[in-house]
């Protein structure tokens, strides 16, 4: 379900939009002053606000300027709420950054139809955004997601001495299975573990995709023994994946290294860079010993 925050400091306008908005299946959520709807905007991250321009203290305008320079506000469509005849107003308002305006007193048609245009254009901007962060070929989260996912984790093991692990995992000859098979076959192999790495990862992990046929794993609250049980179940369910192209069976198999935080030493060390360089010194090993192995590092 959408959001809506209306910040008016007029009880019964907060009365009527609710009214009117009702039959569109929305949450509306109410704020009557400035202060306590900038804090509302940031900590509820409505779909669309809905603002008073003339408000006693800080003045629609002001709240608008604010909320359009807080990153963490930036993005939610305003809808000015104006009085009939201010165009300079409305004009003010378009530069400021909002959307549209809906004048006071309000016709109850033209005021849904412009709230479902706003929300409608909202969630496909949301689509978009969440797609950026996605790899195209196998639907897991990309290397753009990966990099600031591991620095928001690596960050909550500095300050709150988290347990986190990486998990790297390349796939073993795979040129070859080009080669052998066509590049449209690599394209399906490289599909086909992205599905077993989402089988494999709890909702609070993230499945990547790092680049080319080499995915990483970030596992929050996960030791390195549980990282390893996790590692050695992908390992297996990969080279169990029973790919047959043009009829005959093919083994696919991947070399996988491991680190856990805490092999790191002191907590408040761990940075990206070290994760990912005993992740990769360990995928190196698994490599050198003979591929199809995970191993840890550390
Ligand atoms: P190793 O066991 O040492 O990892 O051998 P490898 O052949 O897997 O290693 P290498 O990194 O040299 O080769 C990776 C190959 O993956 C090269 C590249 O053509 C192929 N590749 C990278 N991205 C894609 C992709 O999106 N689709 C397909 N089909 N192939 C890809
Ligand atoms: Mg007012
Ligand atoms: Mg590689
Ligand atoms: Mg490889």
């Amino acid at each position: 379900m959408q959001t809506i925050l209306a910040i008016d400091d007029s009880p019964e306008i907060h009365a009527l939009l609710d009214v009117r908005l009702r039959p569109e299946g929305l949450r509306i959520e109410h704020a009557l002053t400035p202060a306590e709807g900038l804090a509302m905007a940031a900590s509820l991250q409505p779909d669309l606000i809905l603002l008073d321009v003339e408000m006693p203290g800080m003045g629609g305008m002001e709240v608008c300027s604010r909320l359009k320079a807080d990153p963490a506000t930036s993005m939610i469509p305003v809808i000015f709420l104006t009085g009939a005849e201010a165009v300079d107003i409305k004009v003010r308002g378009f530069d400021l950054g909002a959307v549209d305006y809906v004048t006071k007193p309000f016709d109850p048609a033209e005021l849904r139809a412009r709230v479902r245009a706003a929300l409608r254009t909202k969630r496909f901007h949301d689509m978009l955004a969440a797609r950026a962060q996605l790899d195209g070929l196998t639907g897991l989260w990309n290397r753009g997601y990966f990099n600031q996912r591991l620095a928001d984790e690596v960050l909550a093991v500095r300050r709150y001495g988290r347990v986190l692990s990486l998990v790297m995992i390349d796939v073993d000859h795979f040129k070859r299975l080009n080669d052998g098979y066509g590049h449209p076959f690599g394209d399906m192999a490289l599909q086909r573990i992205g599905e077993t790495l989402s089988t494999h990862s709890r909702a609070t992990d993230a499945a990547c995709r790092y680049g080319g046929e080499e995915f990483a794993m970030i596992l929050t609250e996960t030791p390195g023994d549980g990282a390893m049980i996790v590692a050695e179940r992908v390992r297996f369910a990969i080279e169990a994946m029973e790919l047959r192209p043009k009829g005959k069976p093919v083994l696919v198999t991947a070399s996988l290294g491991v680190i856990d935080a805490a092999a790191l030493g002191d907590p408040a060390a761990v940075t990206s860079e070290a994760m990912l360089m005993g992740a990769d010194a360990a995928l190196y090993r698994a490599k050198e010993g003979g591929r199809n192995r995970v191993v840890r590092g550390g």
